[in-house]
């Protein structure tokens, strides 16, 4: 019998209408997630694990400018980037986590080295870059990480308090989104992992950590329940310790991956004025991928069956 893998990525949930997409863009967005879910999925074809597999879509998603993650992240109020990624396995429960990362190419890939090679979980700003140069993360300059769009989202809200958006409310087209990267993925071994990434919200103010770093919050992954990547309001994100809950529902009060994804991202977080969505998958190649928002950008596949890659709710 053959055996079992499947991955699912996102690339933001948010305010993402149809009414307001272009042909061009939707064309862009689909080729940038069918390229995420397939250099994931070229790990598991050949037995690869799941921690490679979420690493290297996100690694995909962070290169591809249209995502808000390494090249293409948000500018901060001060007209810096300040990136955070995390990574978990679900198999072993070790994880490794960045914050405040500037000039890293691969947030994700920092993160990674965190987990594997810095004896702890999370390390910040400056200092995690300096523990990448000692490990041979790649690095670029910050032309790297600027992008002519981001630039201007910014420049709508630079003055006001307004923080969030990677696509703001007052921009002409009125599109709001949340544009943060993520992958979960089961590999042949039934060893489950999740990965995420982020510039975080335009605007923000510099030093501002959202939920996509924090284990619990926007990542979480466990053999035993499931692998979760959230995308969305980091603040509410944090304070609901949304991904740690699905897992907790899961463990302690029984529910299936569904059952928990609906209740925590579409009543739970809706009452708390929470808007976003999240990936799930658990060890039995279950894949659910809820939002509340208008729109996720997302994508999966499970082995023998036909990728899938949508964007709205239908
Ligand atoms: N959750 C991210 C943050 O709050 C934003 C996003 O999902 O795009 O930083």
């Amino acid at each position: 019998m053959r055996k079992k893998f499947a991955i699912a990525i996102h690339g933001g949930a948010g305010t993402i209408l149809r009414s307001l997409m272009t042909a061009e863009k939707e064309a862009a967005y689909t080729n940038g997630l069918t390229a995420a879910i397939e250099a994931g999925n070229s790990i598991l074809e050949i037995g690869g694990s799941s921690l490679d597999a979420v690493e290297a879509a996100v690694k995909s998603m962070e290169d591809f400018p249209l995502f808000n993650a390494g090249r293409g992240a948000v500018f901060t109020n001060k007209g810096t980037h300040e990136m955070d990624a995390s990574i978990m396995d679900g198999n072993t429960l070790e994880a490794g986590a960045v914050s405040g990362i500037s000039l890293a190419k691969n947030p994700i890939s920092l993160a990674r080295a965190v987990k594997e090679k810095s004896g702890h979980v999370f390390l910040c700003g400056k200092e995690a870059e300096a523990f990448g140069k000692t490990v041979g993360i790649a690095f670029q300059d910050e032309s790297y990480f600027y992008t002519a769009e981001r630039y201007k989202q910014w420049q709508d809200v630079k003055d006001s308090d307004i923080y969030q958006l990677d696509h703001s409310d007052k921009t002409e087209t009125g599109e709001r989104k949340f544009g943060t990267v993520g992958a979960v993925a089961l590999d042949i071994n039934g060893n489950i992992a999740a990965a995420t990434s982020t510039g975080g919200m335009t605007n923000k103010r510099f030093g501002r950590i959202g939920d996509s770093p924090i284990i619990g919050a926007g990542t979480y992954a466990n053999n035993k329940t499931c692998a979760i990547s959230c995308t969305g309001h980091g603040e509410f994100f944090i304070r609901a310790v949304v991904a740690y809950d699905i897992s907790c529902l899961m463990e302690y009060k029984g529910y299936s991956l569904k059952q928990a994804c609906d209740y925590v991202v579409k009543d739970k977080l809706v009452k708390f004025g929470g808007e976003g969505g999240l990936i799930a998958i658990d060890a039995l190649g279950n894949i659910e991928l809820p939002f509340n928002s208008e729109g996720m950008y997302r994508a999966w596949s499970v082995v023998g069956e036909t990728s899938n890659v949508k964007i709205y709710e239908d």
